[in-house]
């Protein structure tokens, strides 16, 4: 499928006004980039000197689902009271939620290595599943080598009060639709906008078709994405059919010959 705008733009990507921490790097940004104020200001880049030393140890205490093939119902191992981390909370669609947003509770160490970036993990008040469980599914994703403090020129840390320099938002699709605007997300997809990386709960616990029931590995992809986006990098095509897709690569509406990712560093 070529790669033409044709009738969907979506899952675009449009830094706010007040980003001051994001740059936009790339031309490749689709869609009409709005130049116009949504939502609160919510970001503020962090003090340098933040009083938060970096710990040695990125890993969050939860157990972690990384690197393991994970299979829900497999075999009990010794704790299989609980889903791993990415696959909590796989609950039904939903079209609504309240509308409004709830910051939830919780901070993490500091990961990697870098000045740091601070975020918030907020979730619409209605939808189906635990906000905990959202949120420490991002933390576990933001928070992973191979995602984008991998790099080594960043680190990132979950607060629940500001300032931040992004937020991680799940909402329900018609409120993804409005927080998004004028990016047409039509109650399907993500986008990040004004400082959100807003993830659509119908996305999020179904996940696409062309991942073929791989709900991790979307679960991976729509948040690195869409905070990769919140870091500034724009869009990229698959350029090597075969290999991972890049993790910037419009993934939700397909592969193109790309192996399904959701790692910055696969
Ligand atoms: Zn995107």
């Amino acid at each position: 499928m070529a790669a033409g705008t044709g009738l969907l733009i979506l899952d675009e990507y449009a830094p706010g006004p007040s980003d001051s921490v994001i740059s936009a790097l790339s031309p490749s940004a689709d869609g009409p980039a709005s130049p116009e104020p949504s939502g609160p200001s919510s970001t503020a880049t962090a003090p340098p000197d933040s009083s938060a030393a970096t710990l040695p140890s990125t890993s969050s205490s939860a157990s972690a689902a990384d690197g393991a093939d994970s299979a829900p119902d497999d075999d009990a191992g010794p704790s299989a009271a609980e889903p791993p981390v990415l696959l909590r909370s796989v609950e039904e669609e939903a079209t609504k939620g309240t509308g409004d947003l709830s910051v939830v509770e919780g901070e993490s160490t500091a990961a990697g290595d870098g000045p740091l970036k601070r975020y918030l993990v907020e979730v619409e008040k209605g939808l189906p599943g635990e906000a905990e469980d959202f949120a420490a599914a991002v933390e576990e994703v933001l928070g992973d080598e191979r995602g984008w403090i991998g790099d080594g020129d960043l680190s990132l840390q979950r607060v629940d009060s500001g300032p931040v320099d992004f937020r991680v938002t799940l909402a329900a699709p018609d409120t993804v639709d409005e927080m998004c605007h004028p990016l047409q997300t039509n109650g399907y997809v993500s986008c990040t906008m004004g400082g959100r990386a807003i993830i659509n709960q119908n996305r999020w616990v179904s996940g696409v078709e062309h991942f073929e029931g791989d709900l991790e590995t979307y679960r991976i992809y729509v948040v690195n994405h869409e905070v990769g986006h919140a870091l500034g990098h724009g869009h990229v095509d698959c350029a090597d059919p075969g290999e991972p897709a890049p993790v910037m690569q419009q993934q939700t509406f397909g592969l193109q010959g790309c192996a399904a990712n959701g790692w910055v560093h696969p």
